[in-house]
């Protein structure tokens, strides 16, 4: 055999797409090292837009380095599973005990263990598109199919329970919520939940619940853990502290199993498994957990009235409704707008090389629509963390490009 046949990926990355860091970032990166600065509105990362963390969880991580050189308990320490037991109960989930907890580098990590615990090759999985790519790209890589449910724009990017609902077959093993959404921005009502929450319990499905924007809400949207609504659905809920606490960096997330365990004695046998595989997830990061939910929940100087996130969010929304042909929902949560171009006025047939077009002619990074497995090349995605200033400046050139992009 030649080098090339052995040196190649293997088989199983052949569906598995991640276009958030994908082939434009790479451009993106080639860009910067030619002297080029580039204005990187694709990838939902606070720091880097001058987000600090509050210094309790520094102080904590900083105070606990000395006791958190030794790998932790694989699903992680006491306190911090203690912690986010002790959050979802006063969230309304009585159903879940500290080891129903596993702390994770990341939310990511959990996903793609949560998966590969549960699925055989051709298991499917329902996931919203669009959809936060990952969850596409994790049911790929474990063998399963990916069954998209589709967010209708017009009622605020909420799923169609219908068509959810028809999607359903002998092999479906789970159903994807992502609530608040990345990358629509919708919160989804209580009805919508219960749903959706009465179709995984008539179909015996595990709700996979990614909430890890639940405290990042504008104006009066009001979020609901899925796992509260029910007792009767099995649900895995993912949340961490890389968004409402700032800490990307630092990989630190949980999910918490709730409902119906008895029956599900074997998929958590899978998960203890893979979760003693990893060892265990970053320790010092895992000491911020308690504070970060027991501490001050300063996120809401950032989304209330006069915070900078709401603001952001409201300045990105008006500019872009402004332009000819674009046309964006209100994000009600998290920190992204999707905006859609009108395919009569941008008749877009590959939205990665729209997207490359801008990034060389107006130095802006931002991700397709396709990138999140949105069916068609009329989206993109725009991250709302940068400064008024900078997103103004940002949205000018979009403009400046979609302009000579209609003169064409
Ligand atoms: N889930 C959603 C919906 C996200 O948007 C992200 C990151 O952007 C993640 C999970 C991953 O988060 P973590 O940093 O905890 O791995």
């Amino acid at each position: 055999m030649s080098n090339a046949g052995r040196y190649q990926k293997s088989d199983k990355l052949s569906n598995v797409l991640y276009d958030i860091r994908g082939p434009l970032l790479e451009q993106a990166q080639r860009m910067e090292a030619e002297g080029h600065s580039i204005l990187k509105l694709n990838i939902g990362n606070p720091a880097p837009f001058g987000f600090e963390a509050p210094d309790a969880i520094l102080v904590d991580m900083i105070r606990n380095l000395p006791q958190a050189q030794g790998y932790s308990d694989s699903r992680g320490i006491l306190s911090a599973r203690t912690a986010v037991s002790q959050y979802y109960q006063t969230r309304g989930i009585q159903t879940i005990g500290v080891d129903d907890v596993y702390l994770g580098n990341g939310v990511s990590e959990l996903i793609t263990l949560s998966l590969n615990a549960l699925l055989n090759n051709g298991d499917e999985v329902l996931i919203p598109s669009p959809d936060y790519p990952l969850w596409t790209a994790s049911v790929s890589l474990a063998g399963g199919s990916p069954v998209h449910y589709t967010c209708v724009e017009e009622e605020g990017w909420l799923p169609d329970l219908e068509e959810l609902e028809s999607l359903v077959t002998e092999r479906t093993k789970g159903m994807v919520i992502i609530n608040p959404n990345n990358p629509t921005g919708a919160v989804y009502p209580k009805h919508i939940l219960e749903g959706m929450l009465d179709i995984a319990f008539r179909h015996k499905l595990i709700v996979f619940a990614d909430e890890i924007y639940e405290k990042i809400l504008y104006d009066d949207a009001v979020h609901y853990n899925v796992a509260a609504l029910s007792d009767d659905v099995l649900t895995l809920t993912f949340s961490g502290l890389s968004k409402a606490y700032r800490v990307c960096g630092f990989r630190s997330g949980w999910m918490a199993i709730s409902g119906p365990k008895f029956h599900a004695k074997s998929y958590i046998e899978g998960i203890n498994m893979l979760t003693n595989m990893r060892l265990c997830a970053n320790v010092p990061a895992q000491h911020a957990i308690q504070t970060a939910l027991g501490g001050y929940q300063s996120i809401n100087d950032l989304i209330l009235p006069g915070g900078r996130l709401l603001e952001q969010r409201n300045i990105a929304y008006k500019l872009l409704n402004d332009m000819p042909g674009v046309s964006v929902q209100q994000a009600r949560g998290a920190m992204y707008l999707f905006p859609k171009l009108d395919p009569e006025i941008y008749p877009i047939e590959d939205d990665q090389q729209f997207a490359l077009e801008l990034l060389q002619e107006q130095k802006i990074l931002i991700t397709q629509g396709t990138g999140f497995n949105w069916k068609s090349s009329d989206h993109f995605r725009l991250v709302t963390l940068p400064s008024v200033d900078m997103l103004d400046e940002a949205l000018h050139r979009i403009a400046e490009f979609l302009e000579n992009y209609r003169q064409r």
